[in-house]
C-alpha cells in the first residue's frame, strides 16, 4: 500500500499586536531561542513528512538563514508569505503544499505542543478525515448579549476550547479554503470553522492539553518561561 504523505503548515505571520513589542511574537526569545524554533523542532522530530512554514515577507530571510538552516530543520521543504488575517496566511500554506494526503495546521505560536499530540491528531485525521485539539473549558461560559447580559449559559462539559494542531484530508481543507476565500467570509477563526461553514461537516475533537497555549500577550511570555523551566 502507498504510504500516506502528511504534511505540516506552521503559522509565523502576522503582526501579535497584543504582544505589544516591536519584534513580531513569534521572534521574540523564550528561553533563548525564537519562539518560532519550539514547534518547528516538535514538528522535525514528528512522523510529518514535510513542513511549510508561513512567515511575513520581509522575514523569509532570516527564517532561512537564522533558524532553518542553523536548526538543521530539514523537513521545512518551503517558506512562503503569508496574508492579512491567519486564514489567508493558511491558504497561502495549503498552496504551498505541492502534495499531500493529510495537513496539519499549527500556530507557530503554541511552542509545547508534543508528539503524544501531533501523533494522536494523525491517527484520528485517517479515521475521521478532520479533528482539532482541544481541550474541555475550565470555567463557566456565558454567551453574552450586545449590551453585556449573560444570554446563555452552555452546559460547562460540552464546551472546549480550541487549539492546534487542526488536521484535515488535503484535499477537503483546500476546497473548503477557495470556497471562504471567493466568499470573502472574514469572521472564521479557526480551520475547522472554514470547514463547518465551507462543507457543513462535522470536525472530531482530540484531548490537546492545558499547557498547549498560545503566546498572545507578555504574560504568556513568563507562563510559558515558567513552563520550561519546571517540566510540568
Ligand atoms: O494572532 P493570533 O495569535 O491569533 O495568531 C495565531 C497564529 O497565526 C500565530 O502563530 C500567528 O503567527 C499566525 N498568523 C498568521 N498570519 C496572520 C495572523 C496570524 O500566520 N495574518
Amino acid at each position: 500500500m502507498k504510504k500516506e504523505k502528511i504534511a505540516a503548515i506552521i503559522l509565523a505571520a502576522g503582526s501579535g499586536k497584543r504582544m505589544r513589542s516591536n519584534t513580531a511574537k513569534q521572534y521574540m526569545l523564550l528561553a533563548g531561542k525564537p519562539l518560532i524554533y519550539y514547534a518547528l523542532a516538535a514538528f522535525e522530530q514528528s512522523p510529518v513528512d514535510e513542513v511549510i512554514l508561513v512567515t511575513g515577507e520581509n522575514e523569509i530571510t532570516y527564517c532561512r538563514e537564522e533558524i532553518v538552516e542553523k536548526n538543521s530543520f530539514h523537513k521545512v521543504t518551503q517558506i512562503t508569505a503569508g496574508g492579512k488575517e491567519r486564514y489567508h496566511s493558511v491558504y497561502e500554506g495549503l498552496k504551498a503544499v505541492e502534495s499531500a494526503d493529510y495537513v496539519l495546521i499549527h500556530d507557530g505560536a503554541r511552542p509545547f505542543v508534543t508528539q503524544d499530540m501531533i501523533c494522536r491528531t494523525i491517527d484520528t485525521v485517517k479515521k475521521e478525515k478532520a479533528c482539532v485539539v482541544g481541550m474541555p473549558v475550565k470555567d463557566t461560559i456565558k454567551i453574552a448579549t450586545e449590551d453585556l447580559y449573560a444570554a446563555v449559559t452552555p452546559n460547562r462539559k460540552d464546551v472546549w476550547m480550541i487549539q492546534t494542531p487542526q488536521a484535515f484530508s488535503y484535499d477537503l481543507i483546500l476546497r473548503a479554503y477557495e470556497k471562504i476565500i471567493t466568499s470573502g467570509d472574514a469572521s472564521v477563526t479557526d480551520d475547522a470553522m472554514v470547514l463547518e461553514r465551507a462543507e457543513n461537516m462535522a470536525v472530531k475533537l482530540v484531548e490537546g492539553s492545558y499547557q498547549n497555549i498560545k503566546i498572545t500577550t507578555p504574560e504568556d511570555m513568563k507562563i510559558a518561561e515558567l513552563f520550561l523551566k519546571e517540566e510540568f
